[in-house]
């Protein structure tokens, strides 16, 4: 920002060239912050703390505050510019035991009808009946992944992209992924699903991985090469690692088997360190335990990354180690 001590001189006020040379710096060096588009942290401290609020009360799936919370999602989807995965809503109601709630779905058209999904889930655990703090924030879980997912979109916003894009807010997740199986099972989205090449489902990302900052996991990185591909492609050194809790079965446990059923490349990326993450469907996994400045750049890395990706270069295949029927 040096031009600003240039004009602290009086001297060149009045002199009109050099005031047009520098508004002409002023406009070049607003265009690169403009086009480098790069997710500033207070965006994605936004998109947690709004998620992860008390107002919230843990968006446990069946509350109003769940409702709140998919129509937060929709509203960011809408200022990204998404267009609807089908019909006239980004909120695609489903039912289960009795029980109404939304799936947030949102597209944005690439040169190809092949798309890359980027999901996580906005629904938590709710709250408890104890003295003191009895909100289940779920600011790790699951309101990281909403950030990430928000963050791409913001990122490609006024991108044009090879690969069609498709975000997925999904809900139930913590009662036994409701809400992703009901949005997979929608016929509706047959047309949108049938185009995915594959899907990051993202899960838990706010706090530091046992591989450092800039690093996540993957599940199920023994059955396809998706994570070999990716870190072929990484982003300012941001590293893929394959998951170290096998035996916690977790490509199993997530949203992204939905997806899996259907043959889709689909897998979990998070940061959680399972062998020390006491806040996990805890009440003090609220915005105290977010790395935000980790989880900007991972967002942007990941951004930048799939930035390198097209339909030419990034077509993973499963192997015959996977298990399609479970
Ligand atoms: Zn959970």
């Amino acid at each position: 920002m040096t031009y600003l001590s240039i004009n602290e001189n009086p001297k060149n006020f009045n002199n009109n060239t050099y005031m047009k040379k520098v508004s002409f710096l002023i406009l070049i060096i607003h265009s690169s912050f403009y086009f480098a588009q790069d997710i500033p942290k207070e965006r994605v401290v936004n998109i947690v703390s709004t998620l992860a609020s008390d107002e919230m009360k843990g968006r446990k799936f069946g509350t109003p505050e769940n409702d709140k919370a998919a129509e937060y999602i929709a509203s960011e989807f809408k200022k990204d510019n998404l267009d609807y995965c089908f019909g006239d809503s980004y909120l695609i109601p489903f039912e289960y035991k009795g029980q109404k709630g939304f799936n947030v779905c949102g597209i944005k058209k690439g040169t190809s009808e092949k798309s890359l999904a980027f999901s996580g889930h906005f629904d938590h655990i709710g709250t408890n009946n104890k003295e003191g703090d009895n909100i289940y924030n779920g600011a790790d879980d699951d309101a990281s992944g909403i950030a990430t997912v928000i963050g791409i979109a913001d990122y490609f916003k006024n991108k044009k992209t090879d690969y069609s894009m498709v975000f997925m807010a999904f809900n139930a997740e913590e009662i036994g992924l409701k809400g992703s199986k009901a949005l997979s099972e929608n016929t509706n989205l047959t047309p949108v699903f049938s185009n995915i090449t594959a899907l990051f489902n993202f899960e838990m990302l706010a706090t530091e991985s046992q591989f450092g900052k800039n690093a996540v996991f993957m599940t199920g990185d023994e059955f396809s090469d998706f994570d070999e591909l990716i870190n072929k492609n990484a982003g300012n050194g941001l590293k893929v690692y394959p998951d170290p809790y096998k035996n916690e079965q977790l490509f199993y446990r997530s949203d992204n088997v939905n997806f899996v059923k259907k043959k889709i490349i689909a897998h979990s990326i998070s940061t959680v360190d399972m062998t020390k993450a006491t806040h996990y469907h805890a009440v003090n996994d609220d915005i105290k335990i977010v790395d935000a400045e980790n989880l900007t750049n991972i967002i942007n890395n990941f951004a930048k990354t799939i930035e390198k990706l097209n339909t030419k270069n990034f077509t993973p295949k499963y192997n015959d180690k996977v298990n399609f029927d479970f």
